[in-house]
C-alpha cells in the first residue's frame, strides 16, 4: 500500500509507536482530536437521497453533510449484498476470500477474534468505540446461542460497547442485543432458532397468512413476530422482542447515548441503521410522510436519524471536529421480501437513478453508492468523481491514525486518505473491485468497468463499459476493445490468484 504524509492532527505525532501514540491521543483535548461516525445504511440506492436527485424524498439532514462535505459521485460498495460488504468495510479484505455471502441469524463469527479490525484501529489510537445497528457478520461458534454471553461477539473483533440487531430486520432473531447479550430476555424463555425446520409453537407465514400485516414473498414465511413473517424459526425470548416501528428510534437513542456518554474522549462509532432494509416499518410519525410511499417514508426516518445525530454533535461542542462517512451497504431493491405498496407507491421515485441492474448485481446501481465525507473543521466541500472503493477506508484511516502496526502483506485496502479528505480526485491505484453475493468479481479501472459473464442475473457474456461517457452501461464494448477486456480480466486474476484467507 501508500503511504502518503499528509497534514493532519496528527502529524506531530509521526514516528511514535502504536502504544505511544495511544497515550498520546488520550492525552489529547477533544478539540484536537476528531471523531469519527461511520453511517452504513442499509440497501439506499444511488438515486434515494436529496443531494443525488431525489425530489420526492426529503433529506435535508443528509443533503446537509453533501453541501458542508465531499460528495462522491463514483464511490463503491465492495459488494452489491450486506454480509460481503460489512465484513470488507470492517477488516480491509475482500470476502470473495472467505467465501462469504449474506448470512442467517445463527451463523458464527465470520471475523476472526484478536483480528486487527477497523474498530480496533481506532481502539489502538486511544479511541472509544462503538457499534450501534445491524451487525450481520455473523455471533459466537458454531449455531450461535443467545441464552448467554456471545463468545465471540462484538467485543472480541474491537467494539468496546455495542447494541445491535443480530443479522437483519426480516431474519430471526428478532432481539437486540447489548454487549454482546441478548436485551430483556428472561431465562426461563430461551431462545431457539432454526433456519432448516420449524421450532416452537408461533404460527408461520406459510400456515397463517390471515395473522400478517404485511404480505410476504420470496421464502419470507417463516416465524411471525409482530405481525411479519420472517427468514427462519424462532422460539422463546418473547420480552426481548423488538417492535420494528420503534427500531429506528431505539437505535438512535443508543447511538446519542454513545456520543454523549464519550464526549470527552476520541471515540469511533460505527452506526449501522436498518433503514430501508424490508420489512420497511417506519415509526407512526413518518408514515405518508415522503411523496414515495412508505419507502420513502422510511428513508425520512433515516434523515431523521441523521439529524439527531448531527444535533447532538452540535449540544456537545463536537460537530466542527468530528467526521462523518455517510454511505450504503449495496444498491436497492423495491420489491423482495413483502409486498408492502412500496413498487406501487413510488410515485416515480428512482432508487437507481436510472443506472442498470440492482441489489444483487455487478452493474452500477449493485454497488455504486451515495458517498458523502463530512468533516467541517478539515474538509472542504465539493464534489469528487473520484473511483473510490470503500473497502479502501480502512488503509485510509489507518493512515490517517499513524499507527505504525504492518498489515499491508494480507490486507487488501489500499490507501486513499488524500480523496477521502478532498486534497486528490484519483486514488494511486484508480481501481475498484466489486463482488456479487456469488463471489463473483468485477473491476473498474479509471473510467474502464468489465463484468464478467455469469449465470445469474442474465449476465450471460461478459461486458466492458466506459462509464466516462456511459454511466448507464448501455453500451457493450468488449468485441470492440478487446484488449481492454483482456487487460481487465487479467488484472482480477492477478489479485485473486496469489493468496487465500
Ligand atoms: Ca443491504
Amino acid at each position: 500500500m501508500i503511504m502518503t504524509c499528509i497534514k493532519n492532527p496528527f502529524s506531530s505525532l509521526l514516528g511514535l509507536s502504536a502504544a505511544v501514540l495511544s497515550q498520546a491521543v488520550v492525552g489529547q483535548s477533544p478539540a484536537q482530536i476528531p471523531n469519527v461516525i461511520i453511517i452504513l445504511t442499509d440497501d439506499i440506492g444511488y438515486g434515494d437521497i436529496g443531494c443525488y436527485g431525489a425530489e420526492l424524498v426529503k433529506t435535508p439532514n443528509i443533503d446537509r453533510l453533501a453541501a458542508e462535505g465531499i460528495r462522491f459521485t463514483n464511490a463503491y460498495a465492495p459488494a452489491s449484498t450486506c454480509t460481503p460488504t460489512r465484513y470488507s468495510l470492517l477488516t480491509g479484505k475482500y470476502a470473495w476470500r472467505t467465501s462469504l455471502g449474506v448470512m442467517n441469524g445463527d451463523a458464527p463469527m465470520s471475523i476472526k477474534p484478536g483480528a486487527l479490525t477497523m474498530p480496533a484501529l481506532f481502539k489502538q489510537a486511544g479511541y472509544k468505540t462503538g457499534c450501534v445497528g445491524k451487525w450481520h457478520l455473523g455471533l459466537g461458534e458454531g449455531r450461535t446461542n443467545y441464552n448467554r454471553l456471545i463468545e465471540p461477539g462484538l467485543k472480541g473483533v474491537g467494539f468496546e460497547y455495542s447494541f445491535i440487531i443480530p443479522a437483519t430486520n426480516d431474519r430471526v432473531p428478532c432481539v437486540f442485543l447489548e454487549n454482546d447479550m441478548v436485551v430483556g430476555l428472561d431465562p426461563n424463555d430461551p431462545i431457539e432458532l432454526c433456519y432448516e425446520k420449524k421450532v416452537g409453537n408461533r404460527p408461520t407465514g406459510q400456515d397463517n397468512p390471515e395473522l400478517l400485516k404485511l404480505a410476504y414473498l420470496n421464502g419470507h414465511d417463516h416465524t411471525i413476530i409482530n405481525g411479519i413473517s420472517r427468514i427462519g424459526y424462532m422460539s422463546g425470548g418473547t420480552d426481548a422482542l423488538w417492535v420494528d416501528e420503534t427500531i429506528s428510534d431505539t437505535l438512535t437513542a443508543k447511538a446519542v447515548e454513545f456520543i454523549r456518554k464519550n464526549a470527552q474522549d476520541p471515540f469511533f462509532l460505527y452506526f449501522t441503521p436498518v433503514n430501508i432494509h424490508e420489512p420497511r416499518t417506519p415509526g407512526s410519525r413518518f408514515v405518508g410522510s415522503s411523496s414515495a410511499g412508505v419507502y420513502g417514508d422510511f428513508i425520512q426516518e433515516l434523515d431523521w436519524s441523521v439529524g439527531e445525530l448531527l444535533k447532538v454533535l452540535e449540544e456537545t461542542g463536537l460537530n466542527n471536529n468530528t467526521w462523518i462517512i455517510f454511505t450504503s451497504d449495496n444498491g436497492p431493491e423495491v420489491a423482495e421480501g413483502y409486498r408492502d405498496g412500496a413498487l406501487e407507491n413510488l410515485n416515480g421515485h428512482d432508487p437507481k437513478a436510472g443506472l442498470r441492474g440492482g441489489k444483487y448485481t455487478l452493474f452500477e446501481a449493485g454497488t455504486k453508492m451515495p458517498f458523502i465525507s463530512w468533516w467541517p473543521q478539515e474538509i472542504k466541500p465539493g464534489v469528487s468523481n473520484a473511483p473510490f472503493g470503500f473497502i479502501d477506508l480502512f488503509a485510509s484511516f489507518s493512515n490517517f491514525l499513524k499507527n505504525d502496526l504492518k498489515y499491508s502483506g494480507t490486507y487488501d485496502s489500499r490507501d486513499a486518505l488524500e480523496v477521502l479528505q478532498g486534497k486528490k480526485n484519483q486514488t494511486a491505484h484508480n481501481e475498484v473491485l466489486i463482488q456479487d453475493n456469488a463471489g463473483n468479481i468485477a473491476i473498474r479501472l479509471g473510467k474502464w468497468k468489465y463484468i464478467p459473464a455469469v449465470s445469474n442475473f442474465g449476465q450471460d457474456q461478459d461486458y466492458l463499459f466506459n462509464l466516462k461517457k456511459d454511466v448507464y452501461e448501455t453500451e457493450n464494448l468488449i468485441e470492440r476493445n478487446v484488449k481492454m477486456g483482456e487487460k481487465l480480466k487479467g488484472r482480477i486474476h492477478a489479485i485473486t490468484a496469489p493468496w487465500k484467507y
